[in-house]
């Protein structure tokens, strides 16, 4: 095109997290803020007081002599003094480190000396966790713990202050400043499964756009009238934005704390009645199986999102059938801020049967607006969105990593993209279905096989509580799959039950080719099934059975 660009008129005024608390403060003031405390009560507040004392933290980062990009670490449960802490160290100018403590002891000390945090601030729960590493992580100048004077712990750490007591010490005004919205505001690492985690450093533009493209309607549905509880911890990849996406809508938040078992998350519900709940599947496993032991409904409870693993058909017909409560399915990464795809309720399902309304929920959903997605095959040709062809997932955005933090590999990045790991399909209609991680579907002689599928295909049957599927070698057709399951207690659950069950639900080429029973499966830090160990203890299984 030739000629000059001709710009538009308008303020360039940079996207900040302290914007979003200052929006929140003067218009949501009086939304309500619950948290179940480690200390054992629930504590109740306003958005206004979540304000004030996200100022007394800046004031404090001050004291500390904290300069900005800085980094200032958590340790910390779903709770009012965590969201605090997420607009006060961003909103000062400081990186806000969340540290998963699901983590191995080795990877904690790897994440905190990488990412070089001066100050570490910590739930009474993981007091014992940062002694246990404290020789290991000597650059950490101190330790504040989440909580006030009479419960202090007697601690070895060393440098150990009270939460409340310094914010006690400290003014709650403060001026936020101004500065490039570009600007690293916090960060996250992956788990991990091989090698060392991997940091991903959010923007502040980033997290804003990302706040705001995900509130929508058929997207997190938040609006003042909201009410909703997350599950999916704010220690990992900011508890899916929605601290942020609250502070924007006025939702009011209820924090479960420490209790993530179903009966904690049953009384959280009973008291405070949220009509939205998020989290990954395995929580909601732990509250349905609660829920059916006691006999009750989630009565208030219209929406589930759910993402971080594929969700089984029958955990959406479970919310569906007793509940009365829409499952939304959602994909997104650590990468990825992390919402990538939404299933909510849409113009396609309005005239669908159920059974095949459950079907389509059973797809990962379609983009945010913003996302860009795209699937290739291996010489990085462009696939059709056909609903059937697989390839790997390629995204990008204003919310998806472009570097790893301190780090040279850029093998995931191409032409602009970045490369998920994933194997997906998409439709027509752009709904993507997650097929597999690409290091986790099975290669049964030149075809594929999802292990996801099979797996959730699996869990279906009454009393089986966890399936895992994993590719074993095979003489003929390379890879074949195995079924590891653990059985509910006491049943007596045979292979051939196993088989049977699956029979009619997945194509016959896909039945395992062995059926073996666990007691327990090893997972992630994130919740997620581990496969790594699992592939070699088995990898042989079938050429030796055979
Ligand atoms: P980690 O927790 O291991 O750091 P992430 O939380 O970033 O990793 O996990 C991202 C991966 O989780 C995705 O690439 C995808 O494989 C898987 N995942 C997330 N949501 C879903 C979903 N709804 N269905 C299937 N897989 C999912």
């Amino acid at each position: 095109m030739s000629g000059q660009p001709m710009f538009g008129q308008m303020m360039d005024r940079p996207l900040l997290i302290s914007g979003l608390l200052e929006h929140a403060e003067t218009t949501h003031p009086g939304t309500e803020i619950v948290s179940r405390r480690c200390e054992g009560d629930i504590h109740r507040y306003t958005m206004k007081e979540a304000a004030g004392r996200a100022r007394r933290i800046a004031n404090l980062l001050h004291r500390f002599g904290i300069e900005q990009g800085e980094r200032i670490a958590t340790l910390a449960w779903n709770g009012y003094r965590h969201y605090e802490l997420y607009f006060g160290v961003s909103g000062y100018g400081a990186v806000l480190h969340t540290i998963n403590p699901r983590l191995f002891a080795d990877q904690l000390v790897y994440i905190i000396n990488h990412a070089k945090d001066r100050w570490i601030f910590v739930d009474l729960t993981f007091v014992p966790l940062l002694e246990s590493i404290r020789e290991q992580i000597p650059q950490v100048e101190g330790f504040v713990v989440l909580c006030d004077e009479a419960h202090m712990p007697d601690t070895s750490l060393p440098n150990v202050h009270c939460y409340e007591t310094l914010l006690a010490q400290e003014p709650d005004e403060f001026v936020w400043p101004e500065f490039d919205e570009r600007c690293a505001a916090s960060m996250c690492y992956t788990s991990g499964t091989t090698g060392n985690p991997k940091g991903v450093l959010y923007s502040h533009r980033s997290t804003v756009i990302h706040a705001m493209s995900s509130i929508g309607q058929e997207m997190l549905g938040l609006a003042s009238t909201s009410c909703f509880l997350p599950v999916v911890p704010m220690f990992h990849v900011n508890a899916w934005g929605t601290p942020y996406s609250a502070a924007i809508t006025g939702a009011k938040q209820v924090f479960p704390g420490p209790g993530m078992d179903g009966a904690s998350l049953w009384e959280l519900i009973e008291a405070e009645k949220p009509d939205l709940l998020l989290g990954v599947p395995t929580v909601w496993l732990m509250l349905l199986n609660h829920m059916d032991s006691i006999g009750k409904k989630l009565e208030s409870v219209q929406n589930v999102i759910v993402g971080g693993s594929a969700a089984p058909l029958s955990m959406i017909r479970d919310f569906q059938e007793k509940h009365d409560a829409f499952l939304i399915h959602a994909w997104g990464m650590t990468e990825m801020s992390p919402i990538g795809t939404v299933n909510a309720h849409n113009i396609h399902m309005e005239s669908l049967p159920l059974e095949e309304r459950y079907q389509l929920q059973a797809k990962q959903g379609r983009p945010v607006y913003g996302i860009e997605m795209k699937i290739v095959d291996d010489d990085g040709h462009d696939l059709p969105r056909d609903g059937e062809a697989r390839g790997r997932l390629l995204v990008r955005g204003p919310w998806i990593v472009s570097g790893y933090y301190r780090n040279e590999d850029r093998s995931s990045f191409i032409d602009g993209w970045f490369d998920t790991g994933d194997v997906a399909t998409i439709d027509a209609n752009n709904y993507l279905h997650i097929v597999d991680r690409s290091k986790d579907v099975i290669k049964s002689g030149g075809e594929w096989i999802s292990s996801i599928d099979l797996e959730n295909a699996a869990v279906g049957h009454p009393q089986l509580t966890e399936c895992c599927v994993i590719a074993a070698r095979h003489e003929k057709w390379a890879e074949r799959p195995l079924l590891l399951c653990v059985r509910r207690e006491g049943s007596q659950l045979t292979e051939q039950d196993v088989l049977d069950y699956l029979s009619d639900k997945v194509a016959k080429w896909w039945l395992p080719d062995a059926v073996v029973f666990v007691d327990s499966l090893p997972h992630t830090a994130t919740g997620k099934l581990l496969k790594v160990n699992l592939r070699t203890e088995y990898e042989n299984y079938l050429l030796e059975q055979a």
